[in-house]
């Protein structure tokens, strides 16, 4: 793992003395944070600021899975530069939110091809376009449905869509012969998750999405997470998807059981804890009670 931090400029040098030393002190007084650890062959992750970044550094080529936001995903390209001098063939996108597909447009030109689900795509157009920044993406080329599969290297990555769940276009990417999957934002590790239902979202559909993810791993598989509470805690096991399903489970039942006792949507998001969850804790809860009252009232 590398961890590097530099300090911001301070504006304490002159312009005289900054003109002198510019590039000398150009990387000390840049400021990047970012992690990057090799998980399995040649399949990593990047953490800087958003959703984790997945890559694979094959010999036909860079494939990379989400891109966070334009400054840290040229930290990436920059340091994966200095990896591998095979060219970027594909962006990958879990899904459309911002710390996933922000970062997308730092790699036009860059990359040969940007996929995402078909949902996604539509996702990214239309937030670009409520908020005025079409011109700051990078659309998908390719598109799909229920699956998409790319062989490249000795790797083959299969795309799988679910149904809905944290909106209603996440792709869970596996690595089949590294054995690694990325879920996306599927999974949030012992931290509340975001639950998108004006994108489509649904916690009992995002039960069973976890399901199959749980069904195709085993107990070697390497499970990236979209976030996580704990720095470092950004990948896991099958257990932690299990453990997560659980909680989504908990906060559907609790929902279930307030609303049948009259508590009203306003009193219920109040609630500081889930009965029975206790590793999935900071900020956020209301996130998910809004949704799962939403969920079950809206039926
Ligand atoms: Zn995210
Ligand atoms: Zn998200």
């Amino acid at each position: 793992m590398h961890r590097r931090t530099f300090l911001r400029n301070t504006g304490i040098l002159s312009g005289v003395t900054l003109l002198f030393q510019k590039n000398a002190l150009a990387s000390v007084f840049s400021t990047f944070d970012y992690d990057i650890k090799m998980l399995r062959n040649d399949v990593g992750i990047f953490t800087e600021r958003g959703g984790t970044i997945g890559f694979l550094l094959s010999k036909e080529g860079i494939v990379v899975i989400d891109a966070q936001f334009p400054d840290t995903a040229q930290h990436l390209i920059d340091d994966l530069k200095k990896r591998s001098a095979n060219p970027f063939r594909y962006l990958l996108n879990t899904h459309h939110h911002g710390d996933h597909t922000g970062g997308n447009i730092a790699f036009k030109g860059v990359v040969e091809h940007v996929v995402a689900h078909k949902n996604s795509l539509a996702n990214q157009k239309a937030v670009a376009e409520r908020g005025n920044s079409l011109d700051k993406q990078l659309l998908p080329d390719i598109t799909f449905g229920e699956d998409w599969k790319l062989k490249i290297g000795d790797e083959t990555i299969k795309a799988d869509y679910y149904g809905a769940g944290h909106t209603n276009g996440d792709a869970i990417y596996h690595f089949e012969k590294a054995n690694i999957f990325h879920t996306g934002d599927l999974m949030f590790n012992k931290r509340h998750p975001f639950v998108d239902r004006s994108a489509g979202a649904n916690i009992s559909q995002w039960i069973k999405d976890l399901d199959k993810v749980a069904k195709k791993a085993d107990k070697d598989s390497i499970i990236i997470f979209g976030h996580s509470l704990n720095p470092g805690e950004e990948t896991g096991t099958i257990e932690d998807v299990k453990k997560f399903q659980d909680y989504l489970g908990k906060v559907l039942k609790f929902a279930e059981q307030e609303i049948k006792r009259g508590v009203s949507k306003e009193e219920f998001i109040k609630n500081s804890s889930i009965p029975g969850v206790t590793e999935w804790t900071g900020q956020g809860i209301e996130r998910p009670l809004t949704a799962a009252y939403e969920e079950l009232t809206s039926k």
